[in-house]
């Protein structure tokens, strides 16, 4: 490893002041968070950087609350303070259970929400997920703020629609109805994700019947995919669907068109598709794990 280059680290007192910097500095600056990407890039020389822009410093960008109809969590919560969040708990319980198992305990403390999404690596599990979930990313720079879906911020691997004075401020997640089932599994066996399936099932009064599905497959291939067919193929009373999954893992897996990699060959990440979206479609619908 490279010894760091020399930077200098900026302390914005709010939004505003980050944004102005990130703008003044170009391509010269980056906004940092937890560093742990970051400054791992930064010290493998991939990236250089002479201004870092710290958001940290930015009072209430780490709030995790009940907004109306729906959960904000602060684009710099951390990993950790996402799993230990009884509100978050209180709704989503899946994103606890999913947070608890990124990465290990010293880069969930540092690591925020907002890099992990930022810095779209595409072995990642936070957008799978949210993106299921309908979540919306806030964010702000000099012309204002907007919200984003997730498959409009996250737009490619190591790549999103941000422009460079913008700041990812937050998420919003709709908060589900109480028909709602879901499950979030992933498989790994080096140090990142090969697999993150999401499944998000409404069900009707009767609750046989599943009216609406989102499913989204990330880290095989550059960003996380759904797909209208496997989702129509999700829909309709529980013992149909149950038949439908090789079908809708199939059209699942040809959305989401495999890459081979160091995780696997496109190939057997088609296989796992199959398999864990069977798994998780048996655990959204018991009743412990799910909402
Ligand atoms: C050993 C290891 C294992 C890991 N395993 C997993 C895993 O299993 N699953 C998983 O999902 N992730 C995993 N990760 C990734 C981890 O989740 C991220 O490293 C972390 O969330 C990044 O957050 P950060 O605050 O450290 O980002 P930083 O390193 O500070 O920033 C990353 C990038 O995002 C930009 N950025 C940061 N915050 C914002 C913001 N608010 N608005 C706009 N841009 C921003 C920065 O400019 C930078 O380009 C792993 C990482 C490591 C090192």
């Amino acid at each position: 490893m490279m010894p760091l280059r020399r930077f200098t680290i900026h302390q914005p007192h709010n939004l505003r002041e980050a944004s102005e910097m990130l703008a003044q500095f170009g391509e010269k600056g980056r906004l940092y968070a937890g560093g742990t990407e970051l400054l791992l890039a930064m010290k493998h020389d991939l990236l250089r950087y002479e201004h870092l822009v710290d958001v940290k410093t930015i009072s209430g960008l780490d709030r995790i609350e009940r907004k109306d109809s729906a959960l904000h969590i602060g684009g710099i919560a951390t990993h950790r303070a996402i799993e230990n969040s009884r509100l978050v708990r209180e709704h989503f319980p899946f994103i606890c259970e999913m947070e608890r198992n990124v990465a290990n305990v010293r880069v969930r403390a540092t690591g925020t929400l907002g890099g992990n999404l930022c810095f779209a690596e595409p072995h990642s599990d936070p957008a799978n997920l949210l993106s299921a979930l309908d979540a919306r990313a806030k964010v702000q720079g000099r012309s204002g703020e907007r919200a984003l879906a997730m498959d409009e911020l996250i737009v490619g691997a190591y790549e999103t629609s941000l422009a460079p004075d913008e700041i990812l401020t937050g998420v919003e997640i709709p908060l589900p109805p109480k028909s709602q089932k879901a499950a979030y599994l992933k498989f790994q066996i080096h140090e990142r994700p090969t697999l993150g399936l999401a499944l998000v099932l409404d069900l009707d009064d009767s609750g046989r019947a599943i009216t609406k599905a989102r499913a989204v497959v990330g880290c095989v291939s550059p960003k996380p995919c759904r797909s209208e067919k496997a989702e129509s193929l999700l829909v309709g009373e529980r013992d149909k669907v149950e038949k439908q999954l090789a079908d809708a893992a199939k059209a699942l897996a040809d959305t989401a068109d495999p890459v081979d990699d160091l995780e696997g060959s496109a190939e057997y990440k088609r296989h796992l598709i199959g398999v864990f979206l069977g798994r998780a479609f048996a655990k959204a619908l018991s009743a412990a794990t799910s909402m």
